[in-house]
């Protein structure tokens, strides 16, 4: 039974149609994640759900209720935004108590679930402080705790690390995983960061300019992408886009089929740097950047007379390569990705 269901959603601003008949149906305890570049849609379609942004057309149906003109605070919602949104005044415990207080719950049952949280998130030695006296991470892990002690039959989040310093981003990532694994709760959450969306997600929604390009799994958005923009938007760094126009002798080194006409993805993982005069092609390294455990290396493929062909591996070591040094480079096998001239994938 589908437990959230969008048919055919709509969103106009003005003469700007932002949501164009979405149509989504999400499980029961799923973690949802909405990805997609700014201004796709993505906060606009979870305030729809909220109830905080109107619906222009289409339905909204929750636990098998219509709830598409459902008044917000009717639709057993929980929001954790960006900004945090806690009372300034209120110590820990009376934020995360306060939707408790207002429905009249009494005090031993809140104080039960309030302790809970506090548990589940480590403020329990905060509870007495107030949101000014906490760091940034712990102010978030308040934020969420006042949605799990409401709890609601979906959590929503808005973007909800994108305050914090990339270590709390992580610890708290971590936390919102773990969570979701304890509670199980339906949850949607809204992120540009791709190592959130493929970590917490079990299912990722990739938007665009109003419209949904591709749901799956992570894994099944990164290995079976649906279009050349599913392809490049999921996956650091981006997926090598080669236009099979620019390619010819090169197909069968890239692994594309001589006929194929249209575009060739390749992973930069499978990119593989080889010694200079090994491998089906040769090149030049133009940048290397270390990261560490592993190496992004740009080279530019010899391709004599022919528009220039760059590509970018990450290999999982120290190669020792210096910008000008001549490579020889191979494709692992199976490794390309085929997208016709419109970028729809080719079954492979
Ligand atoms: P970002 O990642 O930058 O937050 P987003 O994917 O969440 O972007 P939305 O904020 O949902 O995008 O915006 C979708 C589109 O709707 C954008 O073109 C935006 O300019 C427009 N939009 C959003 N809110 C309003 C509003 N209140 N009035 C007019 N236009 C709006």
């Amino acid at each position: 039974m589908s437990f959230l269901q969008l048919r055919g959603v709509e969103k106009f601003f003005g003469e700007h149609r932002a949501i164009k008949g979405v149509n989504l149906t999400i499980e029961k305890g799923e973690f949802v994640v909405f990805v997609g570049p700014s201004g796709c849609g993505k906060s606009t379609l979870l305030r729809m759900i909220a109830g905080l942004t109107e619906i222009d057309g289409g339905e909204l149906v929750l636990d098998n209720r219509e709830i598409t003109r459902l008044p917000s605070s009717k639709r057993d919602l929980a929001m954790v935004f960006q900004s945090y949104a806690l009372y300034p005044h209120m110590s820990v415990y009376d934020n995360m108590s306060f939707a408790l207080r207002l429905a009249k719950v009494d005090r031993q049952t809140i104080d039960e679930k309030v302790q809970r949280a506090a548990r589940i998130l480590n403020l329990a030695q905060y509870l007495q402080r107030t949101p000014r006296e906490l760091s940034g991470g712990q102010r978030q892990r308040v934020a969420i705790g006042r949605a799990i002690v409401r709890a609601p039959k979906v959590f929503l989040f808005d973007e909800p690390l994108s305050n914090l310093d990339a270590a709390l981003r992580g610890q708290t990532r971590i936390e919102i995983h773990k969570l979701h694994r304890d509670l199980g709760a339906t949850t949607i959450y809204v992120t540009h960061d791709q190592v959130e969306a493929m970590t917490l997600a079990d299912r990722v929604v990739v938007l665009r300019d109003g419209q949904i390009e591709q749901v799956g799994t992570p894994l099944e958005l990164y290995d079976r992408p649906a279009n050349r923009f599913v392809a490049q938007f999921i996956g650091t760094p981006q997926m090598n886009i080669l236009d099979t126009r620019d390619l010819p002798a090169l197909d069968a080194a890239v692994g594309a089929p001589d006929t194929h006409d249209g575009f060739v993805g390749l992973r930069p993982e499978t990119v593989l740097m080889r010694e200079p005069g090994q491998g089906r092609l040769s090149g030049r390294v133009e940048l290397v950047e270390s990261l560490g455990a592993n190496t992004l290396i740009y080279v530019q493929v010899d391709h004599p007379g022919r528009a220039p062909v760059q590509l970018v591996a990450d290999q999982p070591t120290r190669t020792g390569l210096h910008p000008g040094d001549l490579v020889g480079i191979d494709i692992a096998p199976g490794a390309a990705h085929l997208f016709d001239r419109e970028g729809r994938a080719l079954a492979a």
